[in-house]
């Protein structure tokens, strides 16, 4: 039977999303503890830089979450954190001689309105680690006291060994965390495997009073004490990109569940895959990136979301110049459907249709669901009367509604003026670049570079040669 596009669900909530679990590691019906508060945690940014679209891919995984979890329940608690406190941000000040509250503020702005202009929505609580100092001081406090961490020097280390449980989100081998461990084991930790709770900041870097002396939190349990502050001592989701699932995550559920008497820390957790350029994992301290901030002004978001979702979440996807034409190219298409349907009149907000909310409820099935408004589209195509056209039309614009496509105006879309035609033309001045460095006439491969540049065109040295992205 050909698929419905025009059906909707009647009662949506009744029924449950599945989910992939990473600590059961299998897709679950997901059942909140308490359908009246839905609580999610995701772990957020450190901002010391520009995100690039390997972070945005993990944030959209949980804007479309949040967004889908929040259709079915009628309270969702979406809490996003910013790390701004870090050692990787202290290095940043140092480098550019700028305070660090200078530099989280700039960072904190600019993922802000990376996230704007991608269209994720604000998630309900924004907590900041700083903000938090007083509560993490108090759940390192409980550690000490139930005999799960203890000070030395300056430091509060947790005890690996105190909780029987730890590895187990992981399923890591203890003996193969405690090999990373050891490589460079700090005197005052009475075991290789423990981590930081806290540590000493002398004068030169942030710092806080505390029965410690003057020092400031490790990264991990900001993220434990902050879900605390907002969610409660169980949440029904955490989520992050696949790399935090150890040691940072791993970490969390140590921290927690001591701190909470044993409660569970997260009874769902939810890992995306990473991005990938150029066969490694796009990563700020690869150098491998494109940033958000940059391919905004190249191309449009939506191609840029379509692009991200092309892919299961839980698979690694690899950005490429050639993924974002597609998108555009498809876009281009179901833009040219929606301009052709022009004259059928439809509501402001149109309803998701059925086949896409389904897609969705299997564990974020994106790839089908852009399948299935890809379907929407050629029957919508074939359509002759006004009434079957205008149904399409409306099924369009929902289930565009539930990806955040298709969301502009088609005038505004076609009027963004792409030109394939310089394609070759780019390419040969990057194969000239290339060419002057391989003679190491680096003037040269600057200026071009810059010429480049100039003309709206991101070049990016991966290990496998030059990627280029050009405006769109
Ligand atoms: P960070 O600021 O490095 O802690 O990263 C912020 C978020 O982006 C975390 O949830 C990471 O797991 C995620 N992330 C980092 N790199 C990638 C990548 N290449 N692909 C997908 N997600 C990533
Ligand atoms: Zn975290």
């Amino acid at each position: 039977m050909a698929d419905c596009y025009t059906c909707f669900r009647p009662s949506p909530s009744d029924l449950p999303v599945r989910l992939y679990n990473t600590l059961t590691r299998r897709v679950e019906s997901f059942v909140p503890a308490d359908p009246g508060r839905v609580t999610l945690y995701v772990c957020g940014p450190t901002v010391y830089n520009y995100i690039h679209i390997g972070n945005a891919r993990t944030f959209l995984v949980f804007d479309l979450l949040a967004r889908t979890l929040k259709r079915r329940y009628p309270n969702v608690v979406y809490a996003r954190n910013i790390t701004d406190i870090d050692d990787k941000i202290n290095a940043a000040a140092r480098e550019l001689g700028a305070p660090i509250g200078a530099i989280t503020a700039q960072f904190d702005a600019a993922f802000s309105a990376d996230m704007t202009g991608l269209g994720l929505l604000a998630p309900d609580v924004v907590p900041y680690a700083t903000a938090h100092i007083a509560q993490i001081i108090a759940m390192i406090e409980r550690l000490i006291a139930s005999g799960h961490a203890y000070a030395a020097e300056g430091h509060v280390l947790f005890s690996v060994g105190s909780f029987p449980d730890y590895g187990k989100l992981s399923r890591r081998d203890p003996e193969d965390m405690l090999a990373g461990a050891r490589i460079d084991v700090a005197p005052y930790k009475r075991d290789a495997g423990d981590f930081v709770l806290w540590k000493p900041s002398d004068e030169t870097l942030p710092g806080w009073n505390s029965p410690w002396g003057r020092g400031r939190p490790g990264w991990h349990i900001e993220c434990s004490a902050m879900a605390e502050a907002h969610l409660g001592d169980t949440i029904d989701i955490h989520g992050g990109g696949m790399d935090l699932q150890f040691p940072h995550h791993e970490n969390e559920v140590a921290q927690s569940q001591c701190a909470h008497g044993g409660k569970i820390f997260a009874r769902h957790w939810m890992h995306s895959g990473m991005l990938n350029l150029g066969g490694s994992k796009m990563s700020k301290s690869l150098g491998n990136t494109f940033h958000v901030h940059d391919l905004l002004r190249l191309v449009p978001a939506e191609a840029l979301r379509y692009a991200l979702l092309s892919g299961h979440y839980r698979q690694p996807l690899d950005w490429s110049e050639s993924l974002i034409e597609q998108s555009v190219r498809t876009l281009d298409r179901l833009y040219g459907t929606l301009r052709d349907l022009g004259d059928a009149t439809v509501d402001s907000n149109p309803a998701i249709p059925q086949a896409i909310e389904d897609a969705l409820d299997d564990d974020l099935d994106t790839p089908k669901a852009l399948a299935e408004i890809a379907g929407i589209a050629a029957a919508a195509r074939k359509a002759n009367s006004p009434e079957e056209r205008a149904a399409l039309k409306a099924a369009l614009l929902g289930a565009g509604r539930a990806l955040g496509l298709l969301q502009m105006d088609q005038a505004e879309w076609f009027a963004r003026g792409a030109d394939d035609s310089d394609d070759a033309r780019i390419q040969s001045l990057v194969d000239e670049r290339n060419a002057a460095k391989a003679a190491r006439d680096f003037p040269r491969a600057d200026a071009i570079r810059k010429q480049l540049a100039d003309e709206g065109v991101l070049l990016e040295d991966t290990a496998q040669g030059v990627r280029w992205i050009r405006k769109r």
